[in-house]
């Protein structure tokens, strides 16, 4: 697809990290942004800076997300790119201190995580697929889910968020494969470690440990690296079905 002024694009979780930086290389380009996150504060400033729009959205929840995205529709067009970042990742063991995992965090984290990413991609889908061909391969959008290194392998205290990350990881093909026909493509990017405000807080030495076993470049992932891939992703039509790791060769450590 090419990237121009007429595109509009939703991105969850825009008002922070990955994101947040996904928005703003967007944006750059020309392209009319919606924010779709629960933080207002950060979300509504974003959105102002970027000449885009906000929409407080849960995307655990079927009706906040429609509602989020007739907001971004009647703002900026259908949306022809759906950037799904929105996540948690609380750590957890499968059983600490004589006490099974809490099971309505692991519902928690499969319901924001997994189940919140099929709800958006899924209602994007359907607006996408109702609007016009962009181009002579008759592709109408693009929709690139945020999975992690931790869809293959989860450290300890990852249950949750490794089946959470593996099930958006397995969702790109068969997504892929039902949209095929209306000219929409379904990616995902597998990010190991990257610099956003939630690893940036962590102390330089534990910043400085998780940087040492990645093997080149030898260091935390830029989100503005992530940021280029969607780029990538969105311009380069024969992309599609997969999911791409994007972390310097990093192979996660049990711990
Ligand atoms: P972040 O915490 O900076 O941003 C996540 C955003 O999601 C926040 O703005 C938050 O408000 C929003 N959010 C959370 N729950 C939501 C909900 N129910 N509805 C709407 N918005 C919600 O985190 P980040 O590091 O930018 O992570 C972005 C994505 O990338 C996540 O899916 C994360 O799992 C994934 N990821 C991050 C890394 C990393 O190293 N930072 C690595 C692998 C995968």
């Amino acid at each position: 697809m090419e990237i121009n002024s007429n595109i509009a694009a939703v991105i969850t979780g825009g008002a922070s990290g990955l994101g947040a930086t996904v928005a703003t290389a967007l944006a750059a380009r020309g392209i009319k942004v919606a924010l779709l996150d629960m933080n207002v504060e950060a979300g509504e400033k974003l959105a102002a800076e970027l000449g885009g729009i906000f929409c407080q959205t849960d995307v655990s929840d079927a009706d906040s997300v429609t509602a989020a995205l007739e907001k971004a529709r009647a703002a900026n067009g259908q949306e022809r790119i759906c950037v799904n970042c929105a996540g948690i990742a609380p750590a957890a063991k499968t059983v600490s201190r004589g006490e099974a995992h809490d099971f309505a965090l692991f519902q928690k984290v499969i319901n924001i995580n997994l189940c919140g990413t099929f709800n958006v991609a899924s209602q994007s889908a359907l607006g996408m697929s109702n609007a016009d061909p962009l181009n002579d391969d008759n592709e109408r959008g693009v929709i690139i889910n945020t999975a992690s290194v931790a869809a293959f392998e989860g450290q300890m205290g990852q249950a949750a968020y490794g089946a959470s990350k593996g099930g958006v990881h397995a969702l790109s093909i068969p997504m892929a494969r039902d949209l095929a026909k209306s000219g929409i493509r379904v990616l995902a990017i597998a990010p190991g470690i990257f610099g956003t405000p939630m690893v940036t807080a962590f102390p330089q030495e534990v910043q400085d440990s998780l940087a040492s076993n990645i093997p080149f470049p030898n260091r935390l992932g830029a989100p503005e690296e992530f940021a280029k891939l969607v780029i990538a992703m969105v311009e380069n039509a024969y992309l599609n079905g997969e999911t791409i790791r994007l972390d310097g060769a990093t192979r996660m450590q049990a711990r």
